[in-house]
């Protein structure tokens, strides 16, 4: 016994949301855990730091959305939010648009006023594009929805830097992530239960894993030592990537990366929106966060934009996006039998389960797990 010093009940890998929500559950049932957490900080890609006053979110922006009263209820828990509702600008070349899409959108393309007159452009092109048939892939999934001209201007090169391919190979589930609807109404989300923690997140983590039951080790690696974790702990909760539990013996699992630049500016007020989107090709970054927009108690004075770049995935690199296309899910799904055939290591999470999960998502899959496991 080198690792499970403590008899502990639990070997959770990873201090994301799935572990952590699992490690809190097991510990009110009496449950003993260790886990451990490769990076240095709790919140798996959810962690933030304070900056001048701001809350910084460490890697990209975080809206807590739902529509799940539960998982709302189970968060609420741990932090108070903030009421903040996303309101995206897209800047092509210059030009502003409201996102997601809607009238403020198809008045500002083309100086349509109603629904009526927005939905016959969009029809005129969807048929100008000759889509008849059941969308094959993301460009043919976006045209048909919003048609071609805002298809070119606000999602073809947002789209291609973002995912590195051609729209026509990516799945046309990632553009439905995005609403459209025909009222003016610019919130980026559709649900119900909409906020940033008041606090940032990591202390959301915090609060969920102070417990006597509950130890955590940072900068621990569970790969430098798998057999003997595999071997001591009688029950793992594994929140990594699949792919390399099974030391990638079916081939690779793809993902998409970004790399984020910060600066300082002592200002009040750079951008004055929150997120703003370069929807064109050329520019090599996606978005760019103004911190001090989600949380409206900032400290005056200062503000903190962040700069967004997508970028290959090697294993020197954080994995951000799985890539669900046929190639990948059909590879994902060779992994995650064999991982279903292992009675003691429970897989979850986005890399675990190779999702494109939203936090809420996250969170109520760990509580659904917990329900199993508990029964
Ligand atoms: N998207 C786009 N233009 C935008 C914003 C989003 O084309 O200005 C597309 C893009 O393909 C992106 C997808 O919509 O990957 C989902 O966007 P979302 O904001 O949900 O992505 P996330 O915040 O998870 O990166």
């Amino acid at each position: 016994m080198k690792f499970n010093t403590k008899n502990y009940d639990y070997l959770i890998v990873g201090a994301g949301p799935y572990g952590s929500v699992f490690a809190h559950e097991a510990s009110k049932r009496g449950k003993r855990s260790l886990i451990i957490e490769r990076r240095k900080m709790l919140g798996g890609n959810m962690a933030t730091h304070k900056e001048h006053g701001i809350n910084v979110h460490d890697f990209g922006a975080h809206i807590f959305h739902t529509d799940n009263k539960e998982v709302w209820d189970y968060v609420n828990q741990f932090t108070e939010f903030n009421g903040y509702i996303n309101q995206v600008v897209a800047n092509y070349k210059g030009e502003l648009y409201n996102l997601p899409f809607n009238m403020n959108t198809f008045y500002q393309m083309w100086g349509v006023r109603t629904p009526e007159e927005a939905a016959t452009k969009i029809e005129e092109q969807r048929k100008a594009a000759g889509l008849t048939s059941a969308p094959r892939n993301l460009e043919e999934q976006a045209i048909s929805l919003i048609g071609t001209d805002i298809y070119n201007k606000l999602i073809k090169g947002y789209t291609e830097k973002q995912w590195g391919r051609k729209a026509t190979e990516l799945p046309s589930f990632i553009i439905r992530r995005l609403p459209v609807r025909y009222v003016f109404d610019n919130n980026y989300f559709n649900h119900r239960y909409q906020g940033v923690p008041v606090d940032g997140y990591t202390p959301i983590f915090e609060k969920m894993l102070d417990s006597d039951l509950i130890d955590v080790q940072l900068n621990t690696d569970f790969f430098a030592n798998k057999y003997a974790y595999l071997e001591e702990f009688p029950r793992v909760i594994y929140t990594g990537m699949i792919d390399q539990f099974f030391d990638y013996k079916y081939g690779e699992l793809e993902y998409r990366s970004v790399r984020f630049e910060s600066k300082v500016f002592e200002v009040n007020n750079k951008q004055g929106n929150a997120v703003i989107n370069y929807t064109d090709a050329e520019t090599p970054y996606t978005r760019i966060m103004e911190w001090r927009h989600f949380d409206k108690h900032a400290d005056d004075g200062y503000t903190i934009l962040t700069k967004e770049y997508p970028q290959d995935w090697d294993r020197s690199k954080e994995a951000y996006y799985p890539i669900n296309d046929e190639k990948n899910s059909k590879l994902f799904r060779k992994y995650h039998k064999e991982a279903d055939a292992l009675e003691k290591v429970l897989f979850g999470g986005r890399l675990g389960n190779y999702q494109y999960y939203d936090m809420d998502q996250v969170f109520n899959a760990a509580l659904k797990a917990v329900e199993r496991e508990f029964k």
